[in-house]
């Protein structure tokens, strides 16, 4: 877990709000839903994922209650819809906000991160599957991350995955395999094509494809996402050998690759079409899809791409007193009120030393009082920028005018 501090806490607020926009713009609503669950929500994700069995931050609470830090908000905003149950569907919803897992930090994986995401319950039609996607991409595209890969795969109908993972199950029982995927493999056979390790890449590829196993129905959903890809012109590729973690998928899946990060940390985000969530936590069989996008990651890349900079609004005007201070208080306080964003030295420090701190400030303008000017209520204000002009005497009355322009006009 780590602190994000200023300015970096800035270029988190931006990219939430350039998040909120893009999926406001199409009727998605703000869900907030609480940091700790009823660890019960979290293992209905599936008991064959690591996140469930491994890295729950999973608690007895005093009251003895059986609680987790969530891992994910898919499984929460489903818990939300089965106990509110929304009439209006489909029930288009978005968030933000950190999760928790117990993993292996290191660059682009830590144990509390933050993901935005959407989630839409109630509809199955594979147009939506390509709305969710457009989403995404056009978040990325906003945050102007160009070496962003879209890759999808479908895992057809409950039913078809079912054959498939059988399949493979027999396929890879007989292939040369490291002992890790041997024991991934007991657990859950399709997770074995998630596997980077060289010594299983040839039995990898030569295993067989989920798309021998679509039936017709689960075909012609695929085919509709990728012609409604094509026609809003985003670029993916398909990748038959994609499973993503979660047991939950069914159909369309996909992920964001980032081009700059490390391949073990290259998913910037993801997401998938899911059944039977909502049900097991209690509510009506509701189709759903979504995504969530990992918030760390993403802004890595936009460091690697050099986009999306940490850059702070500069302070308008930094106040000198040399009277005591008094009289910063109040001006800091009317310039604040005019929505000039205003700061000021403190603990009465010589003028040298507070002009030190104006100049740090990257203000445009320090308004300075000293004895004179408070003798003629007046002030000066001078321009920070070497060719922004000269210094000048303005009275108290006419400061917030004075100022205003001078902004507007440089
Ligand atoms: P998931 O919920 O596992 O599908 O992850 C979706 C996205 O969340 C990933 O693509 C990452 O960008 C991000 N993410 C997941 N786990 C972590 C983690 N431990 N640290 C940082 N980001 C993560």
């Amino acid at each position: 877990m780590r602190d994000i501090l200023p300015p970096e806490t800035a270029r988190w607020r931006r990219l939430n709000a350039v998040f909120a926009e893009v999926v406001g713009a199409a009727g998605y609503g703000q869900v907030v839903t609480p940091l700790i669950e009823d660890v019960g929500v979290f293992t209905r994700i599936g008991e064959a994922t690591d996140v469930v069995t491994k890295e729950l931050y999973a608690f007895e609470d005093r009251g003895g209650r059986h609680v987790s830090l969530r891992p994910e908000l898919t499984a929460s905003v489903c818990r939300a819809f089965a106990q509110h149950r929304p009439a209006a569907l489909p029930w288009k919803v978005w968030y933000t906000g950190p999760n928790f897992r117990q993993e292996k930090a290191q660059r682009g994986r830590y144990r509390q991160f933050d993901q935005v995401g959407v989630e839409v319950l109630g509809v199955d039609d594979a147009h939506l599957d390509v709305e969710v996607i457009a989403l995404a991409a056009e978040f990325y595209a906003q945050l102007g991350l160009q070496q962003v890969e879209l890759v999808v795969n479908s895992l057809g109908e409950p039913e078809d995955r079912a054959a498939y993972v059988a399949a493979l199950e027999t396929y890879f029982a007989g292939a040369d395999l490291t002992e890790q995927s041997r024991a991934t493999l007991a657990k859950n056979p399709l997770r074995v094509l998630d596997s980077k390790r060289d010594h299983d890449a040839a039995a990898i590829a030569a295993a067989p494809k989920i798309s021998e196993f679509y039936s017709g129905a689960a075909a012609a959903h695929f085919d509709t996402v990728q012609a409604g890809l094509t026609r809003l012109g985003i670029d993916f590729v398909v990748e038959p050998k994609l499973v993503r973690g979660l047991d939950y998928y069914r159909r369309t899946i996909f992920e964001f690759q980032g081009g700059t990060l490390d391949s073990a940390q290259n998913a910037l985000g993801g997401g998938g079409r899911y059944d039977g969530l909502v049900e097991a936590l209690g509510g009506p069989a509701t189709p759903g899809i979504g995504f969530a996008l990992g918030v760390d990651r993403t802004l890595l890349a936009c460091d690697d791409e050099g986009v999306f900079a940490a850059d702070v609004a500069p302070l308008d005007a930094f106040v000198v007193d040399v009277v005591g201070g008094q009289e910063a208080a109040a001006i800091t306080a009317e310039l604040r009120a005019a929505g000039i964003a205003a700061d000021r030295g403190f603990d009465d420090r010589s003028m040298k030393a507070q002009m030190k701190l104006a100049n740090r400030s990257d203000a445009r303008v320090a308004v300075i009082v000293g004895d004179d000017e408070l003798a003629d209520d007046t002030v000066q204000v001078r321009p920070m920028a070497r060719d922004a002009g000269d210094q000048q005497t303005i009275s108290r009355s006419e400061l917030i005018t004075h100022l205003k322009e001078f902004l507007d006009a440089s």
